[in-house]
C-alpha cells in the first residue's frame, strides 16, 4: 500500500510539474517508523533463540575510550534500543589515559568471550595516548565486528559478497530507506557525496553491488551541483549544513541525507538545532523522496547495528548446533 501510494504521488508531482501549477512535494521517508519496524521484527527473533535455546540472548558490547559528550548519547541510544529488543547490552568506558595496548587486550579478551556476539568500538577515540584507530578497529574479530568497519568486512563488501559480511550500519541503513521508497537502484544513477570509512566508501560498494552506476563526490570534487543534478538516487554524508540545495536536484530523485550538524537557533532553549547536509525546504520542492534530519538515517543505524547483532548471534548458535 505504502508503496504504491509513494508511486502514486511521485507520478502526480511529475504530472502537475508539466503542468506548471502546482510543485512537487517529496514524500518523506521515516526513519524512525522504519527503525522502529525493523526493531519490532528483532523482538520476535530474540524471543525465539530464548525459546528454543534456553534463555539465550545475543550479547553485544561497546568499548568506548574517554568520555566525549556526543559518544556518550550514541552510546544511551545504542543500549536503549538493545535493552528494548532484549539484547544482553554491555557499556566499558576506558579511561582516556588508557594506553593502545591496554584498549587492544581488552578488544582480544572480548573476542574469545562466547557471550559476546556483537563488539564496537566507540568512535573516534577520546584518548590521550596515540592510538592507530586502523589497528584497533581491525583487532575486533570480524565474526563480531558489527560495525562492519574492519578491513575484512570492508573488503568483502567491496568484492560484492554481500552475504558473507557485516554490512556498514549507516549504510545499510540508507539502503533500507531507499527500498522503503519502491524505486529499484539497478540501473539507476546514484550519486554519493562523502567517502569516509563509515558512510560514503561503503555506501558507493552497497549502491554498486545493488547494480546502480554510482558517482562519488568529495572535497576535491568539481561542480559539486552538476554532479547532484544528474543522480536519481541522491546519498549525502559529508557533514556540512544545508550545503545541498534543492534546485541543484533531479526532479523526483530519491534524497538520503546521513548529516548531523548543529546549527545556532536562539529561539529553541538549547540555543541550537540539528540539520541535515541538504537544504530540506527547497529540497522538498525538487525531490520524490526525502529523509527528514532528525528522524531519518539515526534511527536507521542504530536500528542495523541491533540487526547485525542479532544476525551474529544467529550465526554463533548455528555453528554451535554444527559442532
Ligand atoms: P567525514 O568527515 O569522515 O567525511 C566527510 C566526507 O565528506 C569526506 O569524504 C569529505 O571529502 C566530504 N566532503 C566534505 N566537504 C565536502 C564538500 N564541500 N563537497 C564535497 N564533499 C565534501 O564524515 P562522516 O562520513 O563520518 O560523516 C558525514 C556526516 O554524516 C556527518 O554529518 C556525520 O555526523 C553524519 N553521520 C551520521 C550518521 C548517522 O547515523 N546518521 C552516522 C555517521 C555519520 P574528503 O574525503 O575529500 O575530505
Amino acid at each position: 500500500m505504502f508503496l504504491c501510494l509513494s508511486r502514486l504521488s511521485l507520478r502526480l508531482g511529475r504530472v502537475s510539474r508539466c503542468h506548471g501549477d502546482r510543485r512537487l512535494i517529496a514524500t518523506v521517508v521515516s526513519g524512525t517508523k522504519t527503525a522502529r519496524d525493523v526493531k519490532q521484527r528483532l523482538v520476535l527473533q530474540v524471543e525465539q533463540m530464548q525459546t528454543h535455546f534456553s534463555g539465550f540472548r545475543p550479547g553485544l558490547v561497546v568499548l568506548q575510550v574517554g568520555d566525549r559528550d556526543d559518544s556518550n548519547l550514541y552510546i544511551s541510544s545504542k543500549l536503549k534500543a538493545a535493552a528494548e529488543i532484549g539484547i544482553n547490552a554491555k557499556h566499558i568506558r576506558l579511561p582516556s589515559t588508557t594506553c593502545q595496548d591496554e584498549v587492544l587486550r581488552n578488544i582480544l579478551a572480548l573476542n574469545e568471550d562466547p557471550e559476546v556476539h556483537g563488539l564496537i568500538v566507540q568512535l573516534p577515540l577520546d584518548s590521550d595516548k596515540p592510538m592507530d584507530q586502523d589497528l584497533i578497529t581491525n583487532a575486533v574479530s570480524p565474526l563480531k565486528d558489527v560495525d562492519g568497519l574492519s578491513c575484512v568486512n570492508a573488503g568483502r563488501l567491496s568484492r560484492g559478497e554481500l552475504r558473507d559480511c557485516f554490512l556498514p550500519c549507516t549504510p545499510q541503513g540508507c539502503m533500507e530507506l531507499i527500498r522503503q521508497t519502491g524505486v529499484s537502484v539497478a540501473g539507476k544513477q546514484a550519486v554519493v557525496i562523502g567517502r569516509s570509512k563509515i558512510v560514503g566508501a561503503p555506501m558507493h560498494d552497497l549502491l554498486l553491488w545493488n547494480h546502480a552506476t554510482v558517482t562519488v563526490c568529495h572535497s576535491r570534487t568539481k561542480d559539486l551541483p552538476d554532479q547532484v543534478s544528474r543522480a536519481h538516487i541522491l546519498v549525502v554524508g559529508m557533514g556540512r549544513a544545508e550545503l545541498i540545495q534543492g534546485d541543484w536536484i533531479k526532479e523526483g530523485a530519491v534524497v538520503i541525507d546521513c548529516g548531523i550538524n548543529y546549527v545556532t537557533d536562539e529561539s529553541r532553549p538549547s540555543g541550537r538545532k540539528v540539520v541535515g547536509d541538504v537544504h530540506y525546504a527547497s529540497a522538498n520542492q525538487r525531490a520524490g523522496f526525502l529523509t527528514p534530519v532528525p528522524g531519518g538515517v539515526g534511527p536507521m543505524t542504530v536500528a542495523m547495528l541491533m540487526q547485525n547483532t542479532v544476525i551474529s548471534a544467529q550465526r554463533f548458535l548455528q555453528n554451535q548446533t554444527r559442532t
